[in-house]
């Protein structure tokens, strides 16, 4: 097995092995909370946790560090507009986008760290760059000079041998045209917040925060470094250029970048308006899982276009796979084994291993899956599945979903979970045999009104959620 990455910075997809023993020390931007966020980031957070489980599938430990960025322009902008100090206006954006990664099942990384607690770190890593000779002040901001770090432009592959020396931004973000020297810490101004340092009183820019954190928890050469494709440049050249003129090492080893969904060929975001949040889906009545699922089924570098006859086709795509392994869990098979069979289930499970080996390939993954499910199928309906191969077909239904984490249907507030589902069909099957059909047929209807569909076969009850 060799687990193969893209990587921005070499622009080549590369064998992937960590620097120091088995764990992977990971960096991944988080959300600014200044807002919900909408599904094409979470596009981005499903990426991640897709690499994570994939990673750990592959005998990886994980060290993975995301920050929130709860200190920035727009933050500032929108909490004062609400009249609210920017702490208590991003507590709740902030919960928000944990109560979003929960219900999309992705992982926590083991650390998610805030840029507001760590503004010392942030002081003492634009100390360093002072001391190299990295920085100059003008108007009591300190701002990164760019054309002092000759590989500048490295990772987004521009050439910025012609940049203007001494032209420089105050904003966070800022496009490619527009290579300029980048603020390290803002002076304060007008009634903004401001911290007291040995800078002066005032704030950091955005791009030092990660530069600060990642090397604080993870050293100062990462294994990996994620984030969507519009972080490249400037906030990952940036991130580049801060740390290694503070340490003189590679900060990271491989860049992986996830391309965006789109809407009706568009980047979703918030400033075109064009946007769906998690929360806007589920009120529709879309599932977590429908969801998780569209956003992992296309490969990372490729753009996903958001539908909603993509989300039905996997909502469908899902039902499919429950089915299957209702119909593994519940239907008789005649006795024996078939080793053609077997042979069948290693090869569908080393051709689902090899497309995550390579690059994440979600799309092949997901077909390899299907092709079994497709193929078993008809050797079920033949009578030609022995009861001998069902274990092996639910394990590799497991390592499916180790990674996709699909199978098991959400419960909603208010609906029933698998295991009252469970009891009350116990209930009713005692009612019927004690001939109290009252009884079970008010347990049907109160299930099918929590969209528990029960379905009675020669081998007993079987059940799924509409
Ligand atoms: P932000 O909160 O704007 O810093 O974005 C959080 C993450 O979402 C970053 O990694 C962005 O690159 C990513 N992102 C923003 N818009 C999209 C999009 N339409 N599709 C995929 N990822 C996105
Ligand atoms: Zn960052």
């Amino acid at each position: 097995m060799s687990l193969r990455f893209y990587n921005t910075l070499t622009q080549q997809v590369e064998e992937f092995t960590p620097l120091h023993d088995n764990v992977v020390r990971m960096y991944t931007c988080g959300p600014t909370v200044y807002n919900y966020v909408h599904i094409g980031n979470l596009r981005t957070f499903t990426f991640q946790d897709i690499l994570r489980r994939w990673l750990r599938a592959r005998g990886y430990q994980l060290d993975h560090v995301m920050n929130i960025t709860d200190v920035e322009d727009k933050i500032i902008r929108n909490a004062k507009a609400e009249n609210k100090s920017i702490q208590e206006y991003t507590a709740t954006y902030t919960q928000a986008f944990l109560d979003d990664i929960a219900t999309l099942r992705l992982e926590r990384p083991e650390r998610i760290v805030k840029a507001t607690e760590h503004i010392p770190e942030m002081v003492d890593a634009v100390k360093k760059l002072e001391e190299r000779g990295f920085t100059y002040v003008s108007d009591g901001s300190v701002y990164y000079s760019i054309a002092n770090f000759p590989s500048y432009g490295k990772l987004s592959h521009n050439d910025f041998s012609g940049i203007r020396a001494g032209a420089r931004v105050d904003v966070d973000e800022y496009d490619k045209a527009d290579a300029r020297d980048f603020v390290l810490w803002k002076a304060q101004k007008n009634g903004e917040p401001g911290w007291d340092s040995a800078l002066g009183k005032g704030r950091p820019g955005w791009h030092i925060e990660c530069s600060a954190m990642a090397m604080k928890y993870l050293g100062e050469t990462l294994d990996i470094h994620t984030g969507g494709v519009d972080l490249t440049f400037p906030h990952h050249e940036n991130e580049i250029a801060q740390s290694e003129a503070i340490t003189g090492k590679p900060f990271v080893r491989y860049w992986l970048h996830s391309e965006h969904l789109s809407i009706d060929a568009q980047k979703m975001s918030k400033s075109a308006g064009n946007f769906f949040t998690l929360r806007d889906l589920l009120g529709m009545d879309y599932t977590p899982e429908a969801i998780r699922y569209l956003l992992a089924s296309v490969p990372y570098r490729k753009k996903l276009n958001f539908t909603f006859e993509g989300l039905k086709a996997a909502a469908a795509s899902i039902d499919r796979l429950r089915n299957y392994k209702l119909r593994l869990e519940t239907d008789k098979f005649p006795a024996g084994t078939n080793s053609t069979l077997a042979e069948r289930t290693r090869t569908a499970s080393a051709a689902f291993d090899a497309a995550l080996d390579e690059d994440l390939n979600t799309a092949e993954a997901l077909a390899a899956v299907f092709e079994y499910v497709r193929d078993t199928n008809t050797a079920m309906d033949a009578g030609e599945f022995p009861a001998g191969n069902v274990a092996e077909a639910l394990e590799f239904l497991t390592r499916f979903d180790s990674v996709f984490d699909v199978l098991k249907p959400s419960t909603r507030t208010g609906g029933l979970s698998d295991a009252e589902v469970d009891a009350l069909i116990a209930e009713r099957a005692a009612a019927k045999k004690s001939r109290d059909f009252t009884r079970s047929d008010e347990i049907r209807a109160q299930l099918a009104a929590q969209g528990v569909i029960l379905e009675d076969t020669k081998e007993g009850v079987r059940w799924k959620r509409s």
